[in-house]
């Protein structure tokens, strides 16, 4: 099978079968041929590994985690992708499809039932306009994997990696550490990419945590005070909380200042342990 990078192949393996890239489904083929190496080696997969592939599109990332690692199991939500993946996978026979939103699939199950005994991790080039909801879902599931290895959008990269408490913080980098360690890998320019996407894209790998960060009794509350901090820009966490959550701006106030804090904090300044201490003054 010739390069899945080199871009006449892929434009004949479109025209081919008729395929024409969807932008709604997030589709930037790899083409710079150092890349999927370059993720594969940044996840750690080796032959010990199942990995789970989120959006194998015609294969280019597939080829490489089915080369290095014991099998994967790849989940791409268009229909009309298994014919092309099934020429450019022909005789990988440690490689399964599943063809269904991402969203939607029982993780879990699939893990005891794909991976029995194995390490997992997940390993993908991500489809970016869900970045946010499929990171949530394989954090907050709390599934049995070791790592996540992902390819999202430069600035989606930099929130993902960023260390709360600290400037470039959000309430999804909030969300990464307390499951997580995070850690932004490399970058990838445009042009690596076919099409090319306006953005700049970066590798991050998340390290499962074997206990979160920080221990909460109510995490939902927990998540949902994080969110309300975030969730109205440059307002100071005490008036952002207030509005997210409907509580008297005074009583919010009253909690931060007695975790020991300054009322007019910024969200970004609060760490994982601060937010389970205002969580705490709160309740
Ligand atoms: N892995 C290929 C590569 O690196 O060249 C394609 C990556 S492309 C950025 C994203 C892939 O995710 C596409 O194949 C797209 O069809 C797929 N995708 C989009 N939404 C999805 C969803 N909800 N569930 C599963 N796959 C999805």
């Amino acid at each position: 099978m010739p390069e899945l990078t080199d871009l006449s192949v892929i434009r004949a393996l479109c025209e081919k079968y008729d395929f024409a890239l969807s932008k709604g489904f997030g589709q930037n083929f790899i083409i710079n041929p150092g890349i999927p190496t370059k993720i594969v080696d940044a996840s750690g997969v080796d032959k010990r590994y199942g990995v789970i592939e989120i959006g194998p599109g015609i294969g280019v990332l597939t080829k490489e985690l089915a080369k290095r690692a014991a099998k994967v199991v790849s989940i791409e939500v268009d229909e009309r992708l298994p014919p092309l993946l099934a020429e450019t996978m022909a005789g990988v026979d440690n490689f399964k499809l599943v063809l269904q939103d991402v969203l939607k699939v029982d993780l879990k199950a699939l893990i005891a039932e794909e991976f029995p005994g194995m390490p997992v991790a997940v390993c993908a080039n991500l489809p970016y306009y869900i970045t946010s909801p499929i990171v949530m879902k394989l954090l907050g599931d709390r599934l049995p994997i070791e790592s996540l290895t992902v390819m999202v959008q430069k600035e989606a990269a930099d929130r993902l990696a960023a260390v709360p408490g600290t400037r470039a913080s959000s309430a999804i980098s909030c969300a990464v550490n307390y499951y997580a360690t995070s850690k932004l890998m490399f970058t990838a320019a445009p042009g690596s990419f076919y099409p090319a996407p306006k953005v700049t894209s970066a590798v991050v790998r998340m390290d499962i945590r074997p206990t979160p960060a920080v221990q909460v009794e109510d995490e939902a509350g927990y998540f949902a005070l994080v969110r309300a901090a975030f969730g109205q820009r440059r307002k100071t966490a005490a008036n952002a909380i207030a509005g997210g959550l409907n509580l008297p701006k005074e009583k919010v106030i009253a909690a931060i200042e007695s975790a020991g804090f300054d009322a007019r904090i910024r969200p970004e300044a609060l760490t994982l342990e601060d937010f389970a201490k205002i969580q705490q003054a709160l309740s």
